[in-house]
């Protein structure tokens, strides 16, 4: 079997970019597959949902807003941790930056590593990673469980509703029209990174999203979806793929096989079904060896280094 690049270190092709309006208050920057940024625009101010990687990055981002508005942009709002959504924070000049408090507790714990970590497996993510200030991306505000704000007459709601793809996952929702901004809880044929899940916890956190009946929502890769048939397959995608993977996992564990063994179990029983997403070959190594760890003795995920991205490459790809 031929040795696969380490990670994305080989995806190099630029991905175009869309700017699709989906109401007079919410636009998704979205690009094939890489990761994407929310804009909702208020009475008096913007707000944007995870940043790009990199301030050069977020530029474009800028240059989109403000193709239909002058508004300020007031508040970024973080998803979740990870450093591809929030090391371009800076080029917005915010005001806040919003994250949920488990976010700020990961941001303190494993900040750091993450970044390096993120920065080797997607060189091509981080354009311009020289315009990344030293340091970290600091939330100016966090809070617990809801949070809503009123930009003028529009109401946003940021949520967490539960943990998945990170422990501080957050959501945010506009009821009035309807349309919800998902961060990496949902993806849309992409192929859902893992590496710091609670397995467990995302079905039922997907469950919760799909409660709130979205007309429209943008997920965390992938094109904006506008329908609710779009919504319910983008959330039933995700939601197999999670337990397909824990599923693998599951019966390994419990027929006594060890990690790499139920990985290359893992990767040949899903490839047919879900190998054609992006990302596909990047995540599985990282998805499996999470999964494996909460279902034998981990139940937060353990903290991803540059070193530790690599061992593990090396133990499950060789
Ligand atoms: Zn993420």
């Amino acid at each position: 079997m031929s040795q696969k690049a380490f990670a994305s270190q080989a995806d190099l092709e630029e991905k175009r970019v869309s700017f699709t309006r989906l109401s007079e208050h919410a636009y998704a920057y979205t690009a094939e597959g890489d990761p994407n940024t929310g804009v909702i625009i208020g009475d008096d101010a913007v707000m944007v949902l995870d940043t790009q990687a990199t301030p050069a990055m977020a530029q474009d981002v800028i240059a989109r807003i403000r193709q239909v508005t002058d508004k300020p942009i007031k508040y970024v709002v973080l998803t979740h941790y990870h450093a591809v959504r929030v090391l371009g924070a800076s080029a917005y000049h915010p005001e806040h930056i919003i994250a949920s408090h488990d976010t700020l507790e990961l941001i303190r714990e494993r900040g750091e590593a993450d970044k390096a970590s993120e920065i080797g497996r997607f060189p091509r993510l981080f354009r311009n990673v020289e315009t990344v200030p030293p340091g970290l991306t600091w939330p100016t505000l966090a809070f617990t469980g809801q949070m809503t704000l009123w930009l003028g007459r529009l109401e946003v709601q940021l949520l967490q509703l539960g943990r998945g793809h990170t422990k501080g996952d957050t959501v945010a929702w506009l009821p009035q029209e309807r349309i919800l901004f998902s961060g990496d809880l949902v993806e849309f044929d992409a192929t859902p990174y893992a590496g710091d899940a609670y397995f467990k916890d995302w079905p039922q956190t997907l469950d919760r999203i799909a409660a709130l009946n979205p007309d429209k929502l943008v997920p965390g890769r992938g094109a904006a979806l506008t329908t609710p048939e779009q919504v319910q397959a983008a959330l039933a995608g995700t939601r197999s793929f999670i337990a397909d993977v824990h599923a693998c996992v599951q019966e390994g564990v419990a027929a006594g096989k060890d990690l790499k063994t139920i990985y290359k179990d893992t990767y040949a029983r899903l490839q047919p079904k879900y190998g054609h997403w992006v990302i596909f070959d990047h995540c599985m190594p990282f998805d499996v060896t999470r999964c494996y760890d909460e279902v034998t003795q981990y139940p937060d995920p353990r903290i991803w280094t540059a070193e530790r991205d690599r061992q593990m490459w090396e133990a499950l790809e060789s």
